[in-house]
């Protein structure tokens, strides 16, 4: 009778922690699914607003007879602001899908960082200048890494974009590159519109904009932030975010010398 009474007692707390580890797997699994669906539904809402508004604009020039010159342009001009946009939102989204940690690919070389991040201010100076934003490269030792050059080119350049575009008229932009024996460190510290507290975790999830409006306006897909964690974790490195509203933000990345698959 005590034998017995034991091995069920034994049995049913086994029971219980099958069936509490079996709740909390579903859990998790329904997560994951509800947040494949918003992505999904995120990603058709994404791609059908330039869409339709081509549509309208295409529509509206189409009904008019004898629309003048100045006007068909005009409409030209707006269609084709939307076509770029649109690009833009692909464009990201295939880098988002090379960034799937599970699917993507790791391509490694010796990459020379100081190089890259001077190629990349090279390629940013013109955007900056439109605002007389000042871009500053300060950097300590020579820096070369073992990473996927293509994928942390993007992340950098996403985040010194972001330091420009979220900044106001005749701001500036410090980047900061350093290294130890085992990783480097970016920083990209801006005198820009800052990020509220509330939001800061949030700004790498997919789609996330703090301010749609103005997002819209500088020609934000909210997919950026999502691509440079990706593209950071996938290094099995660290991003940070720190930042006040109306003074400033600064990330900054901390990534392994060497790759480790
Ligand atoms: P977006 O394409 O809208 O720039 P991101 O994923 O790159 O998308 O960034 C998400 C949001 O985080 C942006 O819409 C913006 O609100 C905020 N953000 C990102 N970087 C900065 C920054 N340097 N300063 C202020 N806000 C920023």
């Amino acid at each position: 009778g005590y034998m017995e009474e034991k091995v069920s007692i034994k049995g049913f707390l086994e029971m219980e922690n099958i069936s509490a580890s079996f709740n909390h797997m579903l859990n998790r699994l329904q997560k994951l699914e509800d947040s494949r669906q918003e992505f999904v539904s995120n990603v058709s809402h994404e791609l059908k607003t330039p869409i339709t508004s081509i549509k309208v604009l295409a529509d509206s020039l189409l009904s008019q007879e004898d629309v003048p010159g100045e006007l068909y342009k005009e409409f030209l001009v707006d269609i084709t602001e939307e076509i770029e946009r649109e690009n833009k939102i692909i464009n990201d989204l295939l880098s988002l899908v090379k960034m799937d940690k599970k699917s993507g690919e790791m391509n490694i070389s010796s990459v020379n960082i100081n190089g890259l991040v001077e190629q990349i201010l090279k390629r940013l100076q013109p955007i900056a200048d439109k605002r007389n934003i000042e871009l500053v490269f300060e950097t300590f030792r020579p820096v070369i890494a073992e990473v996927d050059e293509v994928k942390i080119s993007l992340a950098i350049n996403n985040l010194i974009e972001n330091a420009i575009k979220y900044n106001y008229e005749d701001g500036w932009v410090h980047v900061t590159l350093n290294a130890d024996h085992k990783f480097f460190y970016l920083k990209v510290a801006d005198s820009g519109v800052g990020i509220p507290e509330d939001a800061q975790d949030s700004i790498f999830e997919r789609f996330y904009r703090v301010d749609k409006a103005r997002s819209r306006e500088t020609g934000g897909t909210g997919l950026g932030l999502s691509i440079t964690r990706n593209a950071v974790l996938m290094h099995r490195g660290a991003i940070k975010v720190y930042s006040k509203e109306q003074e400033g933000t600064t990330f900054t990345v901390r990534i392994p010398l060497t790759y480790i698959a």
